[in-house]
C-alpha cells in the first residue's frame, strides 16, 4: 500500500459503529423519551423481524494492557451472584415496555469474559431471559468465550440452549507480545476449546486476532495465522490495535516505543491479509474475513451486511436492547448507553429504574446520514438522496474532490464508489458523510483512534 497515503490518512477518525458517534451523544438522556421511543420501536420491530439482546457481562480475572472495553478486574466469583440479580431485574423493568412477547431473533453475550461465569449462572441467566419470550425460529445466540477458562460445560449447556456461535480472543499467540500485553494463552488451549466447541455442535466460530499490537513483528502475526489457519474458524475479525491511552489507563502500562510505526503496522495487516487470502479466506470489509460458505460471506454477497457495536454482522434485526453495566441499546431512531460504573448501574436498577444514562434521538438528517455511512462501510457505494445536494455540497463533496485525487473513491452528484485501495481507508471516507465533524471540526485528537 502507498506509504504516502498511509502517513496522510492515519488521522483520528472514528470506526462507525454508530452514527452520530459516542462522543456526540448527551449526558443525561431525557428518560421519558426513551422509554416511548423504545415502546413504538419495539413494537413495530419485534412483529416484523424479531428483536436482538445483548448481554454485557463485565467481570475478567486478569487486565489485558491493551483493552479498551468496559470490564472490571476481580477474582472473587461471589460478583457473580450480585450482577445476575441486577441484570434480570433490568430485564424485567424493560419487559413491562413490552406489550408483546418479545421474538428473539439474536443473542449475543459479550463482555469483559463472559465465561467468567459458571455454566450454572450463564444458563440461569438464560433461563430467565428466555423464559416468557418466544425463540425465532432462525434465532443465532452467539457468545465471547475466553480460551482460557471456557470449559465442556459451558459449551455444552449454551448448545442446549440455542448457542451456534462462539467467537474466541486469540489476539496474538506469540510469547512476547503475550507478555507484555498480560494474557498469557497457549495455543493449546485455543486448539482445544475450538475442537470442543466443534464436536459439541457449534457451527460458526470466529477469532478475534489484532495486529498493531506492542512488540509484534511480521514473524509473530505470520505464526499466529499460520496456527490459526490450522484450526479454520469459520471468521476472523482482524482489527487494528486501538491506542487510546487517555481512555484507557491500562494502556499506559506499556510504553509506547514498543509499539509498531504506522507503516510497519500496515506491513502486520498486509502479510496477515495475503496469507488468509491465499487460504481461502475472503476480506470482507474494514477487518473481516469469512471463510465462503459463512453467512458474513453470504450477506455481503446478498448486500444484507451490518455494522453495529459488535462490527459486521449479519444481523436482520434494526432493534437492538443492551443489557448489564454500559451496554448500548439501539432502536434504529435512537441510542441509549447504560451507567458505566457498577455502583450507579446497582443503583439504578435495586430502585427499579432504568440504568440508561447517555443516549442520542436522530434526527430524519441523522437517519439519512447514518444510512450513507452503513452503505460506505458495508456496501463500498452509496447512492445520494437528492435533497441533501445543499448539504452534501457544502459539508462533503469537498472532501470526496481530495479523496477523488488520492484514488480512494469514484463519485459524482448521485453517489459514490469505494476504489480496491480505498478500502484501506474505509473510515476516512465514511468521515466525509459525519456532518457532526464536518460542522464543529471537532478537534478529533485524544477523541478517536488513528485509521491505521
Ligand atoms: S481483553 Fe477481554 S479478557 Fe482482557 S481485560 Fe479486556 S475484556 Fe477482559
Amino acid at each position: 500500500m502507498n506509504s504516502v497515503l498511509v502517513r496522510k490518512y492515519n488521522q483520528p477518525v472514528p470506526r462507525y459503529t454508530s452514527y452520530p458517534t459516542v462522543p456526540f451523544w448527551t449526558d443525561n438522556i431525557d428518560i421519558d423519551r426513551w422509554e416511548q421511543v423504545f415502546k413504538n420501536k419495539f413494537e413495530e420491530q419485534n412483529a416484523q423481524n424479531g428483536i436482538s439482546l445483548y448481554l454485557h457481562l463485565p467481570f475478567c480475572e486478569s487486565l489485558c494492557t491493551y483493552c479498551g472495553c468496559n470490564k472490571k478486574i476481580t477474582t472473587n466469583h461471589k460478583v457473580e451472584e450480585e450482577y445476575l440479580e441486577a441484570i434480570e431485574k433490568e430485564w424485567l423493568i424493560y419487559r413491562r415496555l413490552m406489550k408483546q412477547t418479545p421474538i428473539i431473533r439474536e443473542l449475543h453475550i459479550g463482555g469483559g469474559t463472559p465465561t467468567f461465569f459458571s455454566p450454572g449462572n450463564l444458563q440461569r441467566l438464560l433461563k430467565v431471559i428466555l423464559k416468557n419470550s418466544i425463540k425465532h425460529p432462525r434465532h443465532e445466540f452467539s457468545i465471547e468465550g475466553h480460551p482460557n477458562n471456557t470449559t465442556k460445560e459451558h459449551l455444552k449447556i449454551l448448545y442446549n440452549l440455542g448457542f451456534r456461535r462462539i467467537s474466541y480472543g486469540v489476539q496474538d499467540n506469540n510469547h512476547d507480545v503475550q507478555r507484555i500485553i498480560n494474557r498469557i494463552q497457549p495455543f493449546e488451549n485455543v486448539k482445544n476449546t475450538t475442537e470442543m466447541a466443534r464436536a459439541i455442535g457449534f457451527t460458526s466460530i470466529n477469532f478475534d486476532l489484532i495486529y498493531g499490537l506492542p512488540l509484534q513483528k511480521l514473524e509473530s502475526i505470520e505464526r499466529t495465522i499460520n496456527q490459526t489457519i490450522e484450526l479454520k474458524p469459520d471468521r476472523i475479525a482482524f482489527y487494528s490495535y486501538a491506542h487510546v491511552p487517555w481512555t484507557s489507563k491500562a494502556q499506559r502500562l506499556f510504553n509506547e516505543s514498543h509499539l509498531p510505526s504506522a507503516e510497519e503496522k500496515i506491513s502486520l495487516y498486509l502479510r496477515g491479509k495475503e496469507l488468509l487470502i491465499k487460504n481461502g479466506y475472503v476480506d470482507i470489509g474494514m477487518d473481516h474475513f469469512a471463510l465462503p460458505n459463512d453467512e458474513l460471506y453470504k450477506a455481503v454477497i446478498e448486500r444484507k451486511l451490518h455494522r453495529n457495536f459488535m462490527g459486521y454482522t449479519t444481523s436482520c434485526t434494526r432493534f437492538m436492547l443492551g443489557l448489564g453495566v454500559s451496554s448500548i441499546s439501539d432502536t434504529g431512531n435512537a441510542f441509549a448507553q447504560n451507567n458505566k460504573t457498577l455502583h450507579e448501574y446497582y443503583e439504578s436498577v435495586g430502585d427499579n429504574r432504568m440504568a440508561v444514562r447517555k443516549g442520542f434521538f436522530l434526527s430524519e438528517e441523522d437517519e439519512d446520514f447514518r444510512k450513507y455511512i452503513l452503505d460506505i462501510i458495508c456496501n463500498g457505494e452509496v447512492l445520494f438522496l437528492q435533497k441533501h445536494l445543499p448539504l452534501l455540497e457544502q459539508y462533503c463533496f469537498p472532501r470526496l474532490e481530495e479523496l477523488e485525487k488520492d484514488g480512494l473513491v469514484v463519485w459524482d452528484r448521485n453517489g459514490l464508489r469505494v476504489t480496491a485501495q480505498g478500502h484501506h481507508f474505509l473510515r476516512n471516507i465514511c468521515s466525509s458523510f459525519d456532518l457532526y465533524i464536518q460542522r464543529t471540526e471537532t478537534e478529533k485528537k485524544n477523541v478517536f483512534s488513528k485509521a491505521i
